[in-house]
């Protein structure tokens, strides 16, 4: 079957896409292969009349409230490529029984997310989502004011450590891949004003609820630790398309314009794949505009 749009990924932003498109009665696919950034955490922060929720249950409800709309196709799969054909593309998925399928469609909405690539320290992946963290608007506020850690990846992570002391007592891990007299006077100045603390050990595993272990045998208790990771895309397809992205030392992301379209006819792109730092709340309003940038498409052309 041609769909009219196929949006690729089914969390907040391909679902807040959906809406506005199913509300204008367009034929819509959406093709989600069911793994959320946050299916790590068991509350969701900072974004409003859902504050401290479970992740999955804003996800059920929004399901929910779709399903009332006839012109929505849900398929649980994975988008394996997409493929421009004349003036078409062509979207191949691949189910968990490795069913293959092609769907035909004019227009694409990309709303995969990205993968968190974390720092390989024992101990560390198994807690993300749990005391090991990347965001204080969300995490932050539950950790009461108290012994937070910065873990030291990069430039990014002393502009974080510089904004942790509103949620706690920080201290900055170098964890031994940089040393003190590397950074900017700068820096330094603005981390003492902060009352950052450095400490240069580095870090064994870490253990119990964010025990830090160190190389030297000393350790040092955490309430939480945040990281920051490097937020990649992770569908190879993306780039074979000839997508344009923009990509610095932590974060990969699709351009768009303020409408949330591509560089390339009839892709348009939301959520956290088109910036780097996403939130749910950031979600559901670039998804709101991808859709409604869609439909307007098909009214007043791209
Ligand atoms: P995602 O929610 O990541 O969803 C992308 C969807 O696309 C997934 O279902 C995925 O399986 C699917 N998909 C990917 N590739 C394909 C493919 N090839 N084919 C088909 N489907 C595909 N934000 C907050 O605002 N508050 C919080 O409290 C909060 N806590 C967080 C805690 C943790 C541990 C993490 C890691 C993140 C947290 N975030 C929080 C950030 C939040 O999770 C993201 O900003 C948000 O999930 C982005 O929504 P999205 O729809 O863009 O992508
Ligand atoms: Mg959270």
């Amino acid at each position: 079957m041609n769909y009219d749009v196929v949006i690729i990924g089914g969390s907040y932003a391909g679902l807040s896409a959906a809406l506005p498109l199913a509300r204008a009665r367009k034929n819509i696919m959406i093709v989600d292969a069911g793994l959320r950034r946050n299916r790590f955490a068991a509350h969701s922060h900072n974004f409003l009349t859902q504050d401290g929720r479970a992740p999955s249950a804003i996800i059920t409800d929004a399901k929910q409230q779709l399903e009332k709309y006839p012109t929505i196709t849900w398929v649980d799969a994975s988008v394996i490529d997409v493929q421009a054909v004349n003036n078409q593309y062509e979207v191949f998925t691949e189910d968990e029984n490795n069913k293959y399928s092609t769907i035909q469609t004019e227009k694409i909405i990309i709303a995969t997310g990205i993968k968190d690539e974390l720092p390989k320290i024992e101990g560390l992946s198994e807690r993300w989502g749990k005391s090991v963290f990347h965001c204080p608007y969300c995490d932050g506020y539950e950790l009461n004011l108290g012994r937070l850690g910065m873990l030291y990846s990069g430039a990014h992570s002393l502009h974080m450590a510089l904004m942790l002391p509103d949620w706690g007592n920080t201290t900055l891990f170098l964890n031994d891949a940089v040393s003190i007299d590397t950074l900017e006077p700068a820096i330094l100045q603005q981390l003492n004003q902060r009352n950052v603390k450095l400490d240069t050990r580095k870090i064994a595993k870490i253990e119990n609820h964010c025990d830090l272990k160190f190389e030297n045998g000393e350790q040092s208790q955490l309430d939480g630790i945040f990281v920051s990771t490097f937020m990649k895309i992770s569908c190879s397809w993306v780039a074979k398309l000839g997508l344009e992205i923009d990509a610095n030392e932590y974060s990969e992301a699709i351009k768009t314009n303020t409408m949330k379209q591509t560089n390339l006819h009839g892709v348009y792109a939301c959520g956290d794949i088109t910036r780097s730092g996403g939130s749910v709340a950031f979600s559901v309003a670039d998804g709101a505009m991808a859709g409604v940038a869609v439909h307007k498409s098909y009214v007043f052309g791209e």
